[in-house]
């Protein structure tokens, strides 16, 4: 499931290439239209003959603004994928794959394709994002950029949850962005088991976890941009230290990674070196 650094690299990957573009045809899948939360016909017909104008993230959405080229009102195209959601920006005679949701095809013979293999993930389309996207309005501060509060005002919002920790990072009103597999890996940065409640939390424990959040989701964009086989339809996790690795060495202490919930979703930790 792609979360923030993946939407991160892919919004800075495919931004710069879709700023300006005019979409000239938009075409969904009619297996795949329940995806969609808009009716098809008039998001197949909305969408032509404006521009993209922003590329931009907010929590595990993604959100393309389109303007009509002749003024007018602007829309957002917003997509959570979910966990089996992926884009590819493609030369328009590229095949199409069977998982095609949409595709918006591009002057100068290009595509933005969506793609969803799960088919779970979520797509509006709107003028008012409050309105249209469910939780937009309760999302909580960017991830990524929680050292922008005070370690005193994370601590603050911080103890306003009970949750275990894993229940906690993931909670998109708590801070917008991480899901499953990051979780995991703020966790293990910070040397604290998922599953303790955030009640049991000492003072200094407060401070790893403020840092590790944003060391551990930047260091992630940077490892995602710097693959040299980075594919934006693809998701490679080569460089993470306990998520998915369940068994294998822990790389910071040697210990065996404890894997608790199923191969699909696990919960991966080193009872090691995370107290
Ligand atoms: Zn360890």
């Amino acid at each position: 499931m792609p979360e923030m650094p993946e939407l991160e690299a892919l919004r800075q990957v495919l931004g710069p290439q879709l700023e300006g573009a005019l979409v000239t045809a938009c075409e969904v899948a009619p297996r795949k239209a329940h995806l969609l939360r808009y009716p098809v016909e008039e998001f197949e017909k909305e969408v032509p003959y404006r521009r993209f104008t922003r590329t931009w993230r907010r929590g595990k959405h993604l959100v393309f603004d389109l303007e009509l080229a002749r003024g007018g009102e602007g829309r957002s195209l917003v997509v959570n994928p979910m966990l089996g959601g992926r884009f590819d920006l493609a030369a328009g005679d590229e095949k199409v794959s069977g998982n095609q949701v949409f595709s918006l095809r591009l002057e100068g013979a290009r595509e933005l394709r969506y793609l969803d293999f799960r088919d779970m993930g979520r797509i509006y389309w709107t003028a008012d994002l409050k309105k249209d996207v469910p939780a937009w309005a309760d999302l909580g501060p960017e991830a990524d950029q929680v050292g922008e509060l005070s370690l005193d005002d994370f601590r603050k919002r911080l103890r306003r949850y009970r949750d275990e920790l894993k229940d906690l990072l993931r909670n998109q009103a708590f801070l917008a962005g991480v899901g499953n597999a990051y979780s995991d890996e703020i966790l293990f940065e910070a040397r604290l088991l998922p599953l303790r409640r955030r009640s049991s939390l000492k003072p200094d424990e407060e401070q790893s976890l403020y840092e590790a959040i944003p060391t551990v989701l930047e260091r992630a964009v940077k490892a995602i941009l710097a693959n040299p086989d980075y594919d934006e339809s693809k998701q490679d996790r080569k460089f993470m230290n306990v998520h998915a690795k369940g068994g294998q060495s822990c790389p910071r202490c040697g210990h065996r990674i404890s894997q608790l919930g199923s191969n699909r979703e696990p919960l991966n930790f080193c009872r090691g070196c995370q107290k």
